[in-house]
């Protein structure tokens, strides 16, 4: 099964992507966190994205289609996986179908996380993430067992840098200017399914869930 989740910065996908990529045994894509390892191991791709990714901005198409393109073609992700923050526009959901096409593949269905604003600012604001797994925790509303360590792996937990209120507004003013059309794009293909990110993690978790299943059923 290949899932997309869509929906703004702050929407839940890194959280729900790792909970459901564990439940449905599925690869786990986060185009973010392979952009932030990269720059965290100074590697080429990381300094030519770091900019970009300071100022809340895209890293330009070419090189994270390049880098979904290898992701893709890794033995661990051909059974399936889930997509979180990836596409962000057209033309990288052009390259994604075009990528899949040459496996005869094709995304199975994509979740949009509608989010409000007021939402996105709280959580993102009081965000950790571990500088080892990636996994997320908050402030508030998920705190860590041992303040600073990640509970998954032992990993130190940090505060992103785009995770400034003024970046995040950024983020959310570039991201309205994409969803619009990816929306459109998903839904005139019959594979976008909306869901309120505003609820609880464990209730947004079961329904996608639910929304896995049925898919899964209509195609048996
Ligand atoms: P995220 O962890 O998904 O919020 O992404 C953090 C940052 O990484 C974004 O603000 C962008 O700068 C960059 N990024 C992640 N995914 C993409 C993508 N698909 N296309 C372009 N830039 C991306």
């Amino acid at each position: 099964m290949r899932i997309i989740l869509l929906g703004p910065p702050g929407a839940g996908k890194g959280t729900q992507a790792i909970r459901l990529a564990e439940k449905l045994h599925l690869a786990h894509i986060s185009t973010g966190e392979i952009l932030r390892q990269n720059v965290k191991n100074n590697t080429g791709l990381g300094q030519d994205a770091k900019g970009f990714m300071e100022r809340g901005s895209l890293v330009p198409d070419e090189l994270v289609s390049r880098m979904i393109q290898e992701k893709i073609a890794r033995p661990d992700v051909k059974e399936g996986f889930i997509l979180d923050g990836y596409p962000r526009n057209i033309n990288q959901a052009k390259t994604l179908e075009s990528i899949l096409e040459q496996d005869s593949c094709d995304i199975d269905i994509v979740v949009y996380l509608d989010t409000s604003e007021a939402v996105i600012i709280q959580r993102l604001t009081g965000r950790l993430v571990c500088n080892g797994c990636g996994a997320n925790f908050h402030i508030k509303n998920m705190p860590p067992k041992v303040e600073g360590i990640c509970d998954n792996c032992g990993g130190k937990l940090y505060q992103r840098t785009d995770d400034s209120e003024e970046t995040v507004k950024k983020r959310i003013e570039v991201y309205k200017k994409e969803v619009s059309s990816l929306i459109q794009y998903y839904d005139s293909k019959g594979k976008l399914r909306r869901l309120s990110g505003d609820e609880d993690s464990e209730i947004v978790l079961d329904k996608i869930i639910g929304l896995a299943k049925t898919d899964d059923l209509h195609k048996a």
